[in-house]
């Protein structure tokens, strides 16, 4: 996160205030250089517009900070703007603000705003002579206000005042109105040029973002105006920040409300539950597509994890909470990438003679003189390249003799030598939040200098078999009972996805009983799996409990195999119920539940790689319904397993993967290329 200029601007809503600097009048400040005084708004944005063109064409990448708040409480934008996007609330504010040294209208606009709401609020503090019908002179004067008095970050940032007091000894709620439509404008003039912390990415070459210098400031010296001192501090402050500490700094999540670019962000608590109606699907007639049902997961359900910091040895296999950016460059130095001897290149062609100096450098032990043009010293692989050193010959590739080096041009320069920053710089995001941390991860982010990441803590995952048929796995059992074979291949299932599992037993078909195992699973997992009970028959009391919390789901999906999955809430805790058949569970865990808990993780929505492969079978399917065929490569074909019988649990563990055959009719001969998605790809 380099820049290369910093530059601060302290606000003002008020008129035009004459040719002497005064203070709580605008003042801006480039690090380096001195404060300068504006005596109205129109001046300093013109002055703003020529310094970031200048810098923008010069290359130079530009910070620029401003001490009043990119957005309003949330809810406030939405509700005067439409869309909650703060970019929309600007929009309306730079078409409703008119403004001219001498006067403007923000007083009216905010009786304009309050007369939106009930009541008489949110705004206050009428500073005119002039009576404001709907904009009380004092704030206890307000009847109502629907929103927040204060911004999140502003109960994080002691003394802040709220954009709702528009006069006053250190009332803000003027600037916002007044330094809204600057900010449009600014936008719409330098478009991709410039982003919006923390709302955009800050990749362009200028970045604004919100300051309050009042923060962290000693006290002002006597013979200079606080303003000034403040913009000043401020922009030599964020000049001399490390790229890394500027970038951990930026790297947030940003509210609609906009944040303090400084303010620490609280550890976030756990996120709040998912809606009731997060599965309500329209279910008619027809038999749901696979690829709808995926996307409805996909967009009803989120994080319901919260975070927490952790050891790199530790961090295999957990979900990032935030980017992680690079502390340091890799590699740190310029190095040699092999053994042999450093110079100052290029060489030309031909015979090609240097002096040898004495020493060497080592990985782990440089060499800390100069090497003079002309001369060589021995380096190894990984070593430092001292100074006066940019390019390596090979030790295979030279002859030595007494103190003189030979070999044959021509070397370009830097051959052999690697960059410092060439593999990651420091500042860099080198991984994004949501990612799950794999071994060579923990070798990138270690690289870079990291030692500890914020992770999503780990997803419980309950459990749970239903059935009076079933006997537990060794016991005996009588001619009547099929053995819960699918509370073992569950429960690992979720153990190899990265969850923590917690084996919820097995229910009977009793729903007395079965209500009181999901009352005490919902208050220890954040997610349960239950397989079987899961249709509407009598002996399914899955769905019949679940119906009754009025959040149940029953989709009916066009795959084989599989039946209706039931979803649901219970007491906030997700449960998707799967077919009670192992080969059904099994398919539609690959299928739903893995991406479905890896969004609730705090992941991404995973899918699984397919490769096209030759089938070593013939087949024709009807169209209307996806099927998944249980199967393995033999001889580079793959081939399905004899039966198609759902109730078939050895095929399972005769299959490498799953081939998958679309929703269209399809005739299938050997050698037709079809689309096998290994069980690795589903993450066992
Ligand atoms: P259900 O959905 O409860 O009607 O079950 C469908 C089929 O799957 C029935 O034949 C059940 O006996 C069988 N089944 C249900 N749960 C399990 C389990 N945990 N292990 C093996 N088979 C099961
Ligand atoms: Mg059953």
């Amino acid at each position: 996160m380099r820049f290369d200029t910093f530059v601060m601007v302290d606000w003002s809503g008020g008129n035009d205030r004459g040719p002497t600097p005064v203070k709580d009048a605008i003042w801006a400040c480039v690090a380096g250089q001195d404060p300068i005084y504006f005596r109205n708004r129109q001046l300093v944005e013109v002055w703003l517009a020529d310094l970031l063109e200048t810098e923008i064409s010069a290359g130079r990448r530009v910070l620029a900070g401003f001490d009043f708040p990119f957005g309003y409480p949330a809810g406030f934008g939405k509700a005067v703007a439409g869309p909650d996007d703060p970019f929309a609330l600007w929009q309306w504010f730079a078409e409703h603000i008119s403004d001219t040294p001498k006067a403007n209208n923000r007083f009216d606009v905010a009786a304009t705003l309050n007369s939106m709401f009930a009541g008489i609020g949110p705004f206050w503090g009428n500073g005119l002579s002039r009576d404001i019908a709907g904009l009380p002179r004092k704030g206890l004067a307000r009847t109502a206000n629907p929103f927040a008095e204060r911004r999140q970050v502003e109960t994080h940032a002691k003394g802040s005042f709220t954009c709702w007091q528009l006069s006053g000894a250190g009332a803000v709620g003027s600037q916002v109105m007044m330094g809204l439509p600057m900010l449009h404008r600014l936008r719409e003039s330098f478009a991709a040029d410039l982003s919006v912390w923390p709302f955009e990415a800050p990749d362009t070459p200028v970045v604004i973002a919100e300051i309050w210098p009042s923060l962290s400031m000693g006290d002002c010296p006597a013979n200079m105006i606080k303003d000034a001192y403040q913009v000043q501090l401020t922009a030599n402050h964020f000049a001399q920040m490390q790229a890394y500490d500027l970038a951990q700094l930026m790297n947030i999540t940003a509210p609609v409300e906009g944040w303090i670019l400084g303010v620490p962000q609280p550890k976030t608590k756990r996120p709040p539950p998912l809606r009731n109606d997060c599965f309500a699907m329209p279910q008619g007639a027809y038999w749901t597509p696979v690829s709808d049902a995926q996307a409805h997961l996909r967009h009803h359900l989120s994080c319901v994890v919260g975070q927490k910091p952790l050891r790199i040895q530790n961090a295999a296999g957990r979900i990032l909470a935030t980017d992680v950016i690079a502390k340091r460059a890799h590699p740190p130095t310029p190095n040699s990438a092999v053994d042999g001897y450093g110079f100052a290149g290029p060489a030309d062609a031909g015979e090609r003679q240097y002096t040898l100096l004495d020493g060497r450098s080592a990985a782990g032990a440089p060499f800390d003189g100069t090497v003079p043009v002309g001369h060589a010293i021995r380096i190894l692989t990984g070593a430092a390249l001292p100074s006066g050193v940019d390019t390596v010959v090979l030790q295979e590739d030279v002859v030595t003799q007494d103190d003189k080096l030979r070999f044959n041009g021509p070397l370009r320069l830097g051959a052999n030598a690697r960059k410092a920053g060439e593999d990651m710089t420091q500042g860099q995001t080198i991984m994004a939040a949501g990612r799950q941390l794999t071994p060579a991860d923990l070798a990138t982010m270690t690289a870079a200098g990291i030692g500890r990441v914020a992770v999503k803590r780990r997803l419980r995952v309950g459990v749970l078999s239903t059935g009076d048929e079933l006997a537990q796995a060794g016991e005996n059992a009588r001619a009547d009972q099929i053995y819960d074979a699918n509370r073992p291949m569950l429960c690992a299932i979720a153990n190899a996805w990265g969850h923590k599992v917690i084996d919820l037993g097995c229910a009977p078909d009793d729903r007395a009983a079965l209500r009181e195992i999901l009352n005490r699973s919902a208050a220890k997992c954040d997610v349960i799996l239950t397989s079987g009970g899961a249709s509407a028959g009598d002996e399914d009391h899955m769905s019949a409990l679940l119906k009754g919390t009025g959040s149940l789901a029953l989709w009916r999906i066009a795959m084989k195999p599989g039946r209706p999955l039931a979803l649901g809430l219970w007491r906030d805790t997700p449960v998707l119920g799967l077919p009670g058949n192992p080969v059904a569970a099994m398919v539609c865990a690959l299928v739903f539940g893995r991406p479905a808990l890896n969004v609730l993780a705090g992941g991404a929505w995973v899918t699984p790689q397919g490769y096209r492969v030759p089938a070593g079978f013939a087949k024709s399917k009807k169209a209307g319904r996806r099927e998944y065929i249980r199967a393995h490569i033999e001889d580079g074909k793959v081939v399905a397993f004899a039966s198609e019988g759902s109730g078939r649990v050895s095929g399972l563990s005769w299959a490498t993967g799953l081939v998958e055959l679309g929703d269209a009719a399809q005739t299938t001969a050997l050698g037709d290329l079809v689309r096998f998605i290994p069980f690795t790809e589903f993450g066992l």
